[in-house]
């Protein structure tokens, strides 16, 4: 009932609005790697909803059972813990692979250059051996900082391969790399998205990223670490609109890449008042020092996705950020809501 109203409350009904996927086409197997993070668990509550049958591979590094216990006992959902990074034997007919850590926080901390490669080429072994297709959740992280604003599929990007964060974006470089490798090589059926900052409801709280920091600071009144002079920009996307885009990827005909992403650009500091705006209007701002290579502006180019996928984000970062703020409130503070005492 809990992640009906959930659904209900968060605009996640079938895809828009029309027939629900179930009741036109066969049911299908579907893993979900990384099913049990923020965006895998919001990917799996829509696969169900349609009536497809779901096994989700996680090894809990960064997402937990929490985000995915409202399925546990239906019996069209397998929870499976393991690590990608070692071979798995299962038959099925699609291939979401999100399986690695999203934060800066999480993957500087735990490098993991070896679950983008083996763990990607692992999942694509297990599409060639079965002919499922295999959807590569890579990210807008694979243009670096950017030189060419906002970005377009068709640009090279601007990576340090030394860096703290080579990890991730060379790591889902190469993983990008393999995916067509795959295809052309063994032609299995593959779909690439790049993803750009993406927030919502069951986001990590201490994760890192600016959006779950600046509502939980906000939330518990403490101040908004913006780091640098917090005039580098982000786009920011709600999670709802992600999730439709990566299904009608898969669903689609073409491979990709598409950059999904919501071109509202924002400044950190713009962020910082939204948040006040949402939250807190005396929500205090304090400066820290930035990070390495922090990229300094990002904003996707969507034409790509409008065009061939006939995807568009329909929820702005004002829009989005409340829905989040009510799940952030009851994880931190439970039932007792200190704003309303
Ligand atoms: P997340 O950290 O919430 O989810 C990642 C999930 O993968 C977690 O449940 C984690 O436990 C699991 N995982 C990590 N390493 C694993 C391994 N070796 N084996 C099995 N499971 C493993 O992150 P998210 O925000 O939901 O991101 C999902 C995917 O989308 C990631 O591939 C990420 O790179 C991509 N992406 C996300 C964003 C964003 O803003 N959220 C932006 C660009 C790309
Ligand atoms: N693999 C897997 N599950 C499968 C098939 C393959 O995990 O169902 C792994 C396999 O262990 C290998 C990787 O995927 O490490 C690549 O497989 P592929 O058959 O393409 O390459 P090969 O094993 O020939 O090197
Ligand atoms: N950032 C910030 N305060 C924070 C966390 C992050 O100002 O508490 C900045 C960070 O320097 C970067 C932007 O917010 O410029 C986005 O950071 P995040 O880690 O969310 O995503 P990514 O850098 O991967 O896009």
């Amino acid at each position: 009932w809990y992640a009906a109203m959930e659904q209900r409350r968060m605009g996640m009904g079938s895809v828009g609005g029309k027939v629900p996927l179930g009741l036109r086409r066969k049911r299908l197997r579907v893993v979900v790697t990384g099913g049990a993070g923020f965006v895998g668990s919001h990917l799996v509550d829509r696969l169900i909803e349609r009536g497809d049958s779901v096994i989700v591979v996680d090894n809990f590094f960064t997402g937990s059972k929490e985000n995915v216990m409202h399925h546990l006992g239906n019996p069209s959902f397998e929870l499976i813990r393991h690590d990608v990074v070692e071979p798995l034997l299962l038959e099925v007919d699609q291939i979401y692979h999100l399986a690695c850590p999203a934060s800066p926080v999480h993957y500087k901390f735990n490098p993991i250059y070896k679950t983008n490669v083996v763990g990607t080429l692992n999942m694509l072994g297990l599409a060639k051996r079965v002919g499922a297709r295999f959807l590569l959740t890579s990210t807008s992280e694979v243009y670096g900082d950017p030189l060419q604003h906002p970005q377009v599929e068709t640009y090279w990007g601007n990576v340090n391969p030394i860096g703290v964060r080579s990890c991730y974006d060379e790591g889902k470089r190469t993983a990008e790399t393999l995916t067509m490798d795959y295809h052309r090589g063994a032609q299995v059926e593959v779909r690439i998205a790049r993803i750009f900052n993406t927030y919502g409801p069951r986001m990590c709280i201490d994760d890192g990223r600016v959006v779950s920091n600046f509502v939980a600071q906000a939330l518990r009144k403490e101040a908004m670490t913006v780091y640098g002079d917090g005039k580098q920009t982000r786009s920011f996307q709600y999670v709802s609109d992600l999730v439709e885009g990566l299904m009608r990827l898969m669903e689609g005909e073409h491979v990709g890449p598409f950059n999904l992403g919501n071109p509202g650009e924002f400044t950190m500091l713009e962020l910082a008042k939204v948040v006040q705006d949402t939250i807190d209007p005396n929500a205090r701002i304090e400066f820290r020092q930035n990070t390495e290579d922090d990229p300094h502006k990002r904003k996707p180019d969507i034409t790509r996705a409008k065009e061939l996928l006939g995807w568009e984000p329909k929820i702005s970062l004002r829009k989005g950020l409340p829905l989040m703020v009510s799940d952030f409130r009851k994880r931190i503070f439970g039932d007792h809501n200190p704003s309303t005492d």
